[in-house]
């Protein structure tokens, strides 16, 4: 469970995150949704605490975070970004156990939650012998989404993980991922500027605009019954396949 309270983030004379409230409750996916720099990588970069709010406070699993508890915090959460953000130098077996051997794990159990992990995002074995840039995009995903569940945290951060992917990859991807999150019940919070992609994986949405909330519930709610001229026209700035096509 994961609970912000009026935050707000600026740069300079930029705010990034405006005065946000809002509840992500346990073994349900929210998906942040708006267009490009409205502020849903700074949120979840708050949450990570790899930036601070410069007002208000985030709070994980019922623990404010601060500058003392954020080492510890963050071992219970993954984290995974558009490109993967794999260490290049490292193989796909060495940028997933990284954070375990730091921790101290014994060899034996480090493989047997690979092997687990392996399993369960789909990957074939032998492609964790590879270097990143040796895998393809949808693989070099799957490696980075096992990195993030190495240490079995209990919220699960995605900031676009499909975006830079084609899209039969990316409906591959979605389809596992969605079982993944269904089957391991985790605080999920997903950012995507693709409205099917929220659709698709959304208990509950939030949509922003200028770094604050402009609509949050359910998917259906906010298609059919959008409460702004903005959330109506984020709606409807997404076109249908067929939708140009003069017959
Ligand atoms: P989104 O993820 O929705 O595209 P961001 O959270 O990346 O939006 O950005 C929100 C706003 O904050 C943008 O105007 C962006 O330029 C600004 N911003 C984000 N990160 C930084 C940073 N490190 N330094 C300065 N401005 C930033």
């Amino acid at each position: 469970m994961i609970q912000l309270d009026a935050v707000t983030k600026r740069y300079g004379a930029e705010v990034a995150v405006r005065n946000v409230s809002m509840e992500l409750p346990g073994e349900r996916t929210t998906v942040l949704i708006g267009p490009s720099g409205s502020g849903k990588s700074t949120l979840l970069r708050l949450i990570i605490g790899l930036t601070q709010p410069d007002a208000g406070t985030v709070t994980v699993d019922g623990q404010q975070l601060t500058q003392t508890n954020i080492r510890s915090l963050r071992h219970r959460m993954g984290y995974v970004i558009q490109d993967g953000g794999l260490f290049p130098h490292l193989t796909g077996r060495g940028n997933v156990a990284l954070m375990a051997h730091h921790l101290g794990w014994t060899q034996d159990r480090i493989d047997a939650r690979i092997d687990e992990l392996t399993t369960l995002v789909q990957l074939p074995p032998d492609r964790l012998a590879q270097y990143p840039d040796e895998l393809s995009g949808g693989q070099q995903q799957r490696v980075s989404l096992m990195r993030a569940l190495m240490l079995d945290p209990s919220v699960l951060l995605l900031d676009e993980p499909l975006g830079a992917l084609d899209p039969m990859i990316r409906t591959d991807l979605q389809d596992d991922l969605r079982d993944i999150f269904r089957r391991l019940g985790k605080t999920v919070i997903f950012v995507t500027h693709d409205i099917g992609e929220a659709g698709f994986f959304g208990d509950h949405v939030a949509l922003l605009h200028d770094g604050a909330i402009e609509q949050q519930g359910r998917m259906a709610t906010l298609v059919r019954e959008p409460t702004s001229q903005f959330a109506a026209d984020f709606i409807q700035a997404q076109r249908a396949p067929l939708e140009h096509l003069e017959e």
